[in-house]
């Protein structure tokens, strides 16, 4: 069987029954605090450098680092401004502080999903969730490739954007699982469940026997648009 590419042009444009769980999930979301808004600039200015940052160095920022970079402020101000950012759920710090796990969309340990921007500025990095990789292009404005698998059969998914618009992208047939058990932070209850499938049968196959989560499957083009809406701000502030 030959392999076929599928070339095409998708835009961020959700089906309206994309539109309308984005609505709901705007209203569990602070999108406020997550694009900075009703930060003071000092936690705006962490918040965004630790974001600019991340795949520069391709991992995200050590405590070290930043406390290095912002001499302006001492530790214990930095240790407080981090500790909000992460009730936020801006960041995800680990268990005893000393580390950022998760700064949304990236991911300080290893996912399923290697981001890389066509920049060679930046580094490949490692993104939280599925929807999380594809909002990367929209947050720097740059070209990016992302290198995943199926979360059922570990076939290779990859995704190729320019301009802002998917153009390639296989398995044909991939879904995006999004999942919408939210507890504490999405670093510890959805990001790990928001995958890609290569089939919705995939994702059936891989469902069947395990307790039915909250969530939708969506199209790659709804969940390109959730990658939008979720990151196209985050550095405007
Ligand atoms: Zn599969």
């Amino acid at each position: 069987m030959t392999k076929k590419n599928h070339i095409i042009n998708i835009k961020p444009e959700p089906t309206e029954i994309a539109r309308n769980i984005f609505q709901e999930e705007e209203e569990i979301e602070n999108f406020d605090a997550k694009f900075g808004k009703i930060l003071s600039k000092e936690e705006n200015d962490i918040r965004k450098f630790i974001l600019r940052q991340s795949p520069v160095l391709g991992q995200i920022p050590s405590l070290e680092h930043i406390k290095k970079v912002f001499t302006r402020l001492s530790n214990e101000k930095i240790d407080a401004i981090l500790n909000k950012l992460d009730q936020f759920d801006i960041i995800h710090l680990n268990d005893d502080k000393t580390s950022i796990a998760a700064a949304y969309p990236f991911s300080s340990s290893k996912t399923s999903h290697i981001v890389t921007m066509k920049n060679e500025r930046y580094k490949k990095i490692y993104s939280m969730c599925a929807v999380d990789a594809l909002g990367v292009c929209f947050m720097f404005n740059s070209d990016v490739s992302i290198d995943s698998h199926c979360h059922h059969c570990k076939d290779e998914v990859k995704i190729e954007i320019k301009d802002n618009k998917i153009n390639y992208f296989k398995p044909k047939n991939m879904v995006v699982w999004y999942d919408r058990e939210y507890s504490c932070c999405a670093a510890i209850s959805q990001c790990k469940n928001i995958n890609f499938f290569s089939s919705e049968q995939h994702f059936n196959e891989w469902q069947k026997g395990k307790p039915r989560r909250k969530g939708n499957l969506l199209q790659l083009q709804d969940a390109f648009y959730f990658g939008k809406m979720f990151f196209e701000n985050r550095l405007k502030n």
